[in-house]
């Protein structure tokens, strides 16, 4: 083993495509070398040379409750002893969907799959067999995996067919995809005018997080729903990123009971659900979930699907999100967005806060001073003054995510201690961004 990151990175990269097994761990848009790492646990990671640096990645999300909480990874030791993988049914499968339908009212029917790419596309396809439509509607700027019809761009004008996103996508498959911008009621209402009778489905964040954090408009994804709904098309939220993470019931639970209440046919999860094991699901309506093998003709399946070690990670997880959690969440995200905008506004940096329940990201320049709202307004900003920010941050032991489009991730074990860490890297990474 290399004991440096550089030769780790070198090795890597002899060995693996561009040294990552997933494309923003390069730091390709951060420049540098990434950090290789060898342990976390709480808010803190450690790499290769030693180092140890307070994480704001938290793993894009699954690492909720901190990193190697002790309750999780006794339940992960504990399921591991009894064996590694089955490829048959288990009472925890049951237990992890129950945990997931008593929380969240639309999910009637929950399947377990491994990855969040997965989930959305078993999603997309069901809710093309259950509707007999082909067309997908999807928002600029949104993600949701990296299956062929989701690496779609938004063609030139409103309502054209999307064009492939991603060398490999045949061009008949992004054909079938609808860009459509976010927080854009009207644009949404054109393309059914349009295409109604073809939809499928829209496909939406519950908040967007991908491009940077984007909330939707107060009363937009009852909107998309009621729209959806009038043209027979269904609506699949993807709180893969959102879910147990901004609330016991993820995004659609903060507006359940509310004005702008509004009921999904399909939703899908990731991340928080495995508690950092792959464990990812999609569930819904009973009526369109039991459209799926073996019960109707929608097929879907996995070896690894349910897997019980990741599973056990998952009950362990959520077991653990208590209101205290979400207080801390909530306090340790506030603490540190406004910490963050100070320093950066005493340093003279022009930015914006941009957040969705305690999820957050940072948006620079003066032309986005008052906060963006989609997929072009978060393209605006002055992308060049993060990199400079984030690697000021690194040198003094603070751990970004590797991009200005990522949203920032705090956990239940962010405590005091950690954030005094944060807070005393930020005048200088303030300054650089300055610069
Ligand atoms: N959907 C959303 C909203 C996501 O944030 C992600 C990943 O970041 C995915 C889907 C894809 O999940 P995975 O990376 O597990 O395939």
């Amino acid at each position: 083993m290399g004991d440096t990151n550089a030769a780790e990175f070198d090795r890597a990269r002899a060995a693996i495509p561009g040294g990552v097994n997933s494309p923003v761990r390069a730091y390709g848009s951060v420049g540098g070398t990434p950090r290789f790492l060898t342990a976390a646990r709480g808010a803190y990671v450690t790499d290769v040379e030693g180092r140890e640096y307070v994480d704001l990645v938290a793993s894009w999300g699954p690492a909720i409750l901190g990193h190697a909480d002790g309750r999780v990874v006794r339940a992960v030791v504990d399921a591991a002893g009894r064996g590694l993988s089955f490829g048959a049914s288990t009472p925890t499968e049951t237990e992890l969907a129950e945990l997931v339908e008593q929380r969240i009212g639309p999910v009637e029917r929950l399947r377990l799959v491994s990855t969040g790419t997965e989930a959305t596309m078993s999603a997309i396809r069901l809710a093309r067999g259950y509707t007999g439509r082909d067309v997908l509607v999807k928002f600029a700027g949104h993600y949701h995996g990296h299956s062929d019809g989701l690496l779609a761009e938004a063609g030139s004008g409103l309502a054209t067919f999307a064009l492939p996103g991603s060398a490999g996508v045949p061009a008949s498959i992004a054909a079938l995809t609808l860009v459509v911008p976010y927080n854009d009621p009207d644009a949404l209402r054109a393309v059914f005018a349009s295409h109604g009778d073809r939809i499928a489905a829209v496909i939406m964040e519950a908040a967007a997080a991908n491009m940077g954090v984007v909330a939707p408009d107060t009363g937009f994804n009852r909107a998309v729903v009621d729209l959806a709904h009038e043209h027979g098309a269904l609506v699949i939220s993807d709180e893969v990123l959102t879910g147990f993470r901004v609330g016991p019931a993820g995004w659609w639970g903060l507006e359940d009971g509310t004005e702008t209440a509004y009921t999904p046919d399909l939703m899908t999860f990731g991340k928080v659900i495995g508690g950092g094991m792959p464990v990812a699901a999609l569930g819904g309506r009973a009526d369109i979930m039991d459209r799926l093998a073996p019960l109707g003709p929608v097929y879907q399946a996995g070896t690894l699907s349910g897997n019980p070690v990741a599973v056990a990670a998952g009950i362990a997880t959520l077991g653990a999100l208590d209101s205290s959690v979400y207080r801390r969440l909530e306090e340790a995200s506030r603490h540190i967005s406004e910490g963050v905008s100070a320093a950066l506004a005493e340093a003279g940096v022009p930015h914006a806060v941009q957040r969705a329940g305690n999820l957050f990201s940072f948006v620079f320049g003066d032309e986005v001073r008052a906060g963006v709202r989609d997929y072009a307004g978060a393209q605006s900003q002055e992308a060049w003054r993060y990199p400079p920010f984030f690697h000021a941050m690194l040198d003094a032991g603070v751990s970004l995510p590797p991009s200005v489009f990522e949203a920032w991730f705090v956990t239940a074990a962010h405590d005091e201690a950690a954030i005094d860490r944060v807070f005393a890297a930020l005048p200088a990474a303030a300054r650089a961004a300055a610069e």
